[in-house]
């Protein structure tokens, strides 16, 4: 057994990760008086969330008639029906009241002539339950949303007394005999030392894994930590086939230029200078959902379209739009553009390509954030101690595709719900859990073992071999045998963590080991997703399948619960959950509103 001395701390809440998801959760559990720890392998304001650009989606009809129920709606289309109806009627209900709070937190969203937030319009949002025109429903700060929401947050959090433990990487859950969650274990990067946070509630809010893929807009700390900590904690993961890739990531370096770029009026072009878009989705062209628009650009690529000498990639149209318009609502992206295209927005088209950008499968989880592992006799059975949200999570809102601007409210909303839930079940006058020394003890074993792994393989060979791989076999056109081929070759790819080589053992600053650690979470992430992928026999949203084009809602209207050890991949399906929260007598939509139909634009 490896020795390794460690300091415990003991609170109500340890919530890992302080991206958007991780600081509203922090933050509500800070105010209600519980005493509340933050731990984050990077700093707080440095969190994959400041990259956010477009916006926030909340129905405050503030440029024109707009309801929850038509957000609901849009949502549930924009899921492919794989959503479920509960947490997305909590979604669209809730919203308007989490931005408020937003703004009365001190977010600066930018205005309209009269005060109010200023919305843009974003794919797939529209009104009269999809039969009217497109909404501006997506609250912005310019082209710097996330940023200013993370600062709000973060400052909000510190006056609440929350207490930050920042560049802590969490290694493994600590589980008691009876399943129930008691802690994390932690390695501070900065000084080497251990520590183990004994916590009667743990929230998981530690991103998304994108860089599981060769080209993703996420940062390189996406690693889909939580997900590595609860596979190995014997949970599972739930609907991970699902991964969006944004239409517009700037070819060669994958930066992401906004939806709201489309929003503002750009468009996309093929090698013709044809506004292709228009033959896809003649009714909202260019603000067409994701999946829609990512799958019309590969199209063109593959029937010989493409612009640029290989033909392999699609051109964003801004020049036409006023100078002081892009200079006003697109500030961060004209600068993008120059940077890593060397492209004048104002006189060229920037070059694009269908990049990975958000995994909407995640750690299940209920709308309250509980989260999930279902049994066969109680699908809803929660995990007591653990909780999950943000791009980590799977509640699930967001179903087969997420819609643009439907992931920071997503934040908020269950950050929000989290720490509402824990007040009602987290005891602050109860003693914390004995931990259960087992599972400590399994944690340093594990960091040990890696620590002083001395096979034949570099981690980054191998992360790159996992990249390649997920990025042929499982992107945005997928067939039987790509998908066949994938699950093997990561099978093998996968058992290739035991002859992993980390060159420095060192215990301070060592990036090698961090790496290396990183690299263990996000292989089961990426395992479970080719197995989904592989064996979902349908097309649903993200995941595009060319030997089974439609929708099946007989079959393969369910959630894909992956239980994942070693470089094995266990299936399982839980129902879509159909109940809404309230009735339409209650004021809730009627459910004839939100049945399945055709997904058209
Ligand atoms: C470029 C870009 C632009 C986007 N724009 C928009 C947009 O305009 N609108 C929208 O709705 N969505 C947008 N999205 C999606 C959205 O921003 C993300 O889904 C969301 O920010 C994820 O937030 P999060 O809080 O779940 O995680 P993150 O912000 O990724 O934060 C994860 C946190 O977990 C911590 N962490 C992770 N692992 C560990 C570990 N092992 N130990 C300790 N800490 C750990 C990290 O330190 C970090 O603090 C965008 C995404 C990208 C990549």
């Amino acid at each position: 057994m490896a020795a390794y001395e460690y300091e415990t701390h003991e609170y109500d809440v340890v919530v890992v990760g302080a991206g958007g998801a991780g600081l509203r959760a922090t933050l509500g559990m800070a105010e209600q008086g519980l005493r509340t720890a933050c731990v984050t392998k990077v700093f707080p304001t440095r969190s994959h969330t400041v990259a956010a650009q477009g916006g926030i989606a909340a129905s405050l009809s503030n440029m024109g008639p707009d309801n929850w129920q038509w957000h609901m709606y849009d949502t549930v289309k924009g899921s492919d029906w794989l959503g479920d109806n509960d947490a997305m009627e909590y979604l669209a209900r809730h919203a308007p009241k989490a931005v408020y709070e937003l703004e009365h937190y001190g977010v600066p969203f930018s205005r309209t002539e009269e005060g109010k937030i200023y919305q843009r319009p974003f794919g797939g949002h529209t009104t009269e339950f999809g039969e009217g025109p497109a909404v501006q429903r997506t609250c912005a700060a310019a082209d710097r949303t996330g940023h200013a929401i993370l600062h709000t947050l973060y400052g909000q959090s510190l006056k609440n007394n929350a207490e930050f433990y920042v560049e802590y990487f969490a290694i493994d859950l600590i589980m008691g005999e009876d399943g129930t969650c008691q802690g994390v274990v932690c390695w501070k990067l900065d000084d080497g030392t251990m520590h183990v946070f004994n916590a009667k509630m743990v929230v998981l809010a530690t991103g998304g894994y994108g860089r599981a893929y060769f080209s993703a807009t996420s940062a390189h700390t996406c690693t889909g930590d939580g997900g590595g900590m609860v596979a190995r904690a014997g949970l599972p993961l739930q609907d991970m086939e699902f991964v969006q890739f944004h239409p517009t990531g700037i070819y060669g370096s994958g930066c992401l230029i906004t939806e709201g770029a489309r929003g503002e009026g750009g468009y996309l072009t093929n090698k013709d200078g044809e506004r292709f878009m228009e033959r896809y989705a003649p009714q909202y062209k260019d603000l067409a959902p994701r999946d829609y628009v990512s799958r019309s650009m590969t199209m063109e690529i593959r029937e010989g379209r493409g612009v640029g000498a290989e033909g392999d990639h699609i051109h964003l149209n801004l020049s036409h739009l006023p100078p002081e318009a892009l200079a006003e609502r697109l500030p961060g992206i004209s600068e993008s553009a120059r940077i890593f295209a060397g492209v004048d927005v104002t006189k060229e088209p920037i070059p694009v390509l269908p990049t990975v950008h958000y995994n909407m499968g995640g750690i299940p989880t209920n709308h309250l954030g509980e989260v999930l592992n279902p049994t066969k006799d109680n699908q809803k059975a929660t995990v007591p101690g653990l909780m999950a949200v943000g791009e980590a999570g799977c509640a699930s809102v967001h179903g087969a595709n997420r819609l643009g601007s439907n992931s920071l409210i997503d934040l908020v909303v269950f950050g929000r719900a989290a720490a509402i839930r824990a007040g009602e079940i987290v005891d602050p006058s109860a003693h914390n859990p004995t931990l259960n020394q087992a599972s400590v003890d399994a944690a340093f074993d594990r960091f040990d073992k890696i620590r002083h792994a001395s096979g034949a393989v570099p981690t980054a060979e191998l992360r790159l071999e996992m990249q390649k791989t997920m990025q042929a076999d499982a992107a945005v056109f997928r067939t039987s045998k790509t998908l066949a081929e994938g699950v093997e070759k990561m099978t093998q790819i996968a058992a290739k963590i035991d002859d992993l080589k980390v060159t420095d053992t060192s215990l301070v600053w060592n990036t090698d080991l961090m790496e290396t650690l990183e690299l263990t979470n996000l292989m089961p992430n990426a395992l479970a997703t080719i197995h989904g992928a592989e064996a979902r026999k349908e097309s649903r949203g993200a995941h595009a399948h060319e030997d089974f084009t439609k929708r099946d809602d007989e079959n393969w209207r369910v959630h894909t619960i992956a239980r994942v050890d070693g470089n094995k991949v266990d299936l399982s399906y839980r129902d879509v959950i159909t109940e809404t929260l309230t009735t339409e007598a209650e004021g809730g939509i009627s459910l004839k509103k939100i049945a399945p139909k055709e997904r058209t634009f």
